[in-house]
């Protein structure tokens, strides 16, 4: 197990005070770079680029800072894995869980790959930054709502003796998706609340650790989000959010809907700030198209490889039409 260390800087002062072989951003971030650092401007994480990403770094046990989101973040752990570098992150927004993994995710044409990297050693909080970030915040809150429907895929999962259970893991399961819960009942206090959120990520991220897969905190939904954001440029919780309505959706028509999982669902069908950037973001047609193509995830059991093709397309028909009317 990883746990990063945690620094809470102003982010500018940092940059100023702390010098890195390798810098990684998107086209936001680098601009708080030192000139002349060079930087490494990644706004997709393809797997088809890992030897790009690799070459970018020709020195081992180097320093690495990447400053962005998710998509900046796995690039910048794979090339610390092969490199055996120290790696240095400063989120730009709460979105993700990646911070605290030791997973990376790449895009591979239709969804996408996780692969084995490693955990940052430390993270740079700026939450005057991280304020800033509006919906991505709110994004977040979603990313942790995807323990309550991969929660359930799990037991499917284990049912069919497919994978361990897990007592203590599950406990600390439970407990996060009750505090999930209760951001998501006030969503709109989130940037109030952007401490709890992070400690959320950090421990979605350590389940993912300590389980050795995102098994925990991650199941269908991740596997339908993974087709959208394929397909479609947007915030990893704005694909999770029509993901979790779909496994939703369809582990209650096969009777596993847990208590969570309704919670989950009710407060994310009336979050009209959530609603509506997801209505703003998405086209309904191509939606529907990409929803389509969804098929199970090898080697990950869910409530997709439980239901027939047939019932799955009516099941996320049904959820478009509600969500886009
Ligand atoms: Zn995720």
């Amino acid at each position: 197990m990883h746990i990063p260390e945690i620094l809470r800087e102003d982010v500018r002062q940092f940059l100023q005070t702390h010098h890195f072989d390798l810098y990684i951003g998107n086209p936001f971030s680098a601009a708080f770079f030192p000139s002349g650092s060079d930087p490494l401007i990644v706004t997709r994480a393809n797997y088809s680029d890992l030897p790009k990403f690799k070459g970018s770094m020709k020195n081992s046990g180097a320093s690495i800072l990447a400053f962005g989101a998710g998509s900046v973040f796995d690039p910048a752990k794979y090339i610390a894995s092969v490199t055996n570098s120290h790696l240095t992150i400063i989120p730009s927004a709460l979105s993700v869980n990646s911070f605290t993994t030791h997973r990376g995710s790449f895009f591979d044409g239709h969804s996408k790959k996780s692969i084995n990297t490693i955990t940052p050693n430390v993270i740079v909080l700026d939450f005057d930054l991280l304020k800033g970030a509006g919906i991505l915040n709110t994004l977040g809150i979603v990313e942790l709502a995807s323990t309550a429907t991969a929660q359930v895929d799990w037991s499917l999962a284990a049912e069919e003796g497919l994978e361990r259970e897990d007592v203590h893991i599950r406990e600390r399961s439970n407990v996060l998706i009750e505090k999930t819960i209760d951001l998501l009942k006030n969503c709109d206090t989130i940037s109030e609340r952007l401490e709890e959120l992070f400690e959320g990520l950090f421990e979605s991220g350590l389940l993912t650790q300590a389980y050795g897969s995102g098994r925990p905190v991650s199941g269908s939904e991740h596997t339908i989000s993974s087709y959208i954001e394929n397909q479609i440029e947007c915030a990893h919780g704005a694909g999770l959010y029509i993901g979790i309505l779909i496994a939703v959706a369809l582990q209650k028509l096969r009777g596993k809907e847990t208590r969570e999982v309704k919670l989950v669902a009710n407060y994310l069908w009336k979050n009209n700030l959530i609603r509506e950037h997801i209505k703003k973001q998405f086209d309904k047609k191509v939606i529907e198209h990409i929803l389509s193509i969804v098929r199970p995830q090898e080697g990950k059991y869910t409530i997709i490889d439980d239901c027939h093709p047939e019932v799955f397309r009516l099941t996320a028909q049904k959820v478009c039409d509600k969500l886009f009317e």
